[in-house]
């Protein structure tokens, strides 16, 4: 029987000239112009500024607040985020959080998540837009929460509008201040957008190739330093897949994500409030889980002669982790209810709070012998 081949996605001939024309301006013009006529000290400044505006408006707006709304924000903050999403050129917010939410609820499947991974690396950096594939989403339904938020629907009404005029007039009347409206448009249109285009398709394409899963493995993403360095934090996306609706996703204090401070220094300006966070024990478990499973690999792989006992201790001492965690979570949450209810005092002389002390103590041991056991197999 002779076979029909599959039928390929249409073509996106006005995404394609937006990429290929961009891309031919930063690699060509904007070196040229600069050989040629220099860029102001004052031009770079305002690269640097609307970059970050640009960029931090899809991650801390698009992405943590309208797609996970991992926290609330001000009205003013979602209007400097929807400015800023327009001036990333990477659609409406509608269409980004719809897209978003389906690869989050599909992640890694090869046609129903829109930017899977397993297509490869190309298709998941910029190959998915450039084709108008059914993953893409088209009937909003997993955003109907979104059309509540008046910025929300007055951005996509007005985007292809606000989308030309702050990538085209707004580089050149920077520019035209400077006294450099050409050099305005090249490095403050062109380059910014190229730029910040491909650093923010890394978390896509590389952040689900390359890195660490300390939490979890049912997903492609990966946890990578480097990435998070380009993409203001977002580079841990194997926590954020595993968590998605917690307003970091550089968990510790000294994982770089500037985006978390963001938000945090916003909440601290009272211009964002109700941020989400995992409970800290959660986050252990999911740990050590990963660490149990790797430690059992390895035990097998190694084909080691006391195989049975070795299992068996690693069974036993993370369920005795877990066990003392759950104990610990338990009894701090209590501690943390009287405090919000300003009982500290009375607390401080109850034995509960020698409890705590105890749990905590029996959890530094747990934490320590778990450690020492699952380094072996490291
Ligand atoms: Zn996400
Ligand atoms: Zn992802």
């Amino acid at each position: 029987m002779k076979q029909t081949p599959p039928v390929q996605a249409p073509r996106r001939f006005d995404v394609l000239a937006v990429f290929a024309g961009t891309t031919a301006v930063a690699a060509i013009g904007v070196p040229w112009y600069g050989i040629s006529h220099g860029y102001q000290p004052a031009l770079w400044i305002a690269f640097v500024v609307l970059l970050a505006w640009n960029g931090m408006s899809i991650t801390a707006g698009y992405h943590r607040l309208w797609s996970h709304k991992s926290y609330q924000a001000h009205v003013l903050v979602r209007l400097a985020f929807a400015l800023g999403g327009a001036l990333a050129v990477q659609n409406s917010i509608r269409q980004w959080c719809a897209d978003h939410r389906n690869h989050h609820q599909h992640t890694d499947d090869i046609d129903l998540d829109p930017y899977s991974a397993r297509r490869g690396f190309w298709y998941s950096h910029i190959g998915w837009m450039l084709r108008d594939y059914p993953a893409t989403a088209k009937d909003y339904a997993n955003v109907r929460d979104l059309d509540r938020d008046p910025v929300v629907r007055w951005q996509d009404q007005h985007y292809a509008a606000l989308a030309l005029s702050l990538n085209i007039l707004l580089p050149l009347a920077i520019g035209a201040l400077a006294g450099d409206a050409l050099g305005g448009l090249l490095l403050l249109g062109f380059l910014r957008l190229v730029v910040s285009h491909h650093t923010t398709f890394l978390i896509n394409s590389l952040a689900h190739a390359w890195g660490k899963q300390p939490y979890s493995d049912a997903t492609s993403s990966r946890d990578n330093t480097v990435i998070a360095l380009l993409t203001y934090g977002e580079g841990y996306h194997n926590f954020h897949h595993t968590f998605q609706w917690d307003y970091r996703n550089g968990v510790r204090w000294y994982h770089f994500d500037p985006t978390k401070w963001l938000i945090r220094g916003l909440a601290w300006c009272s211009l964002a409030a109700e941020l989400k966070r995992v409970a800290p024990e959660k986050i252990e478990q999911s740990r050590a889980k990963m660490q149990l499973k790797h430690a059992t690999e390895r035990v097998i792989q190694f084909r080691l002669i006391n195989k049975e006992q070795w299992l068996a201790l690693l069974e036993t001492e993370y369920e005795q982790l877990v066990h003392v965690l759950n104990e610990w979570s338990h009894c701090r949450q209590r501690w943390l209810e009287m405090r919000t209810r300003d009982l500290k005092k009375r607390w401080d002389e109850t034995e509960l709070h020698h409890q705590l002390q105890e749990l905590e103590q029996s959890l530094n041991m747990r934490r320590r012998q778990w450690r020492l056991l699952t380094q072996q197999f490291a």
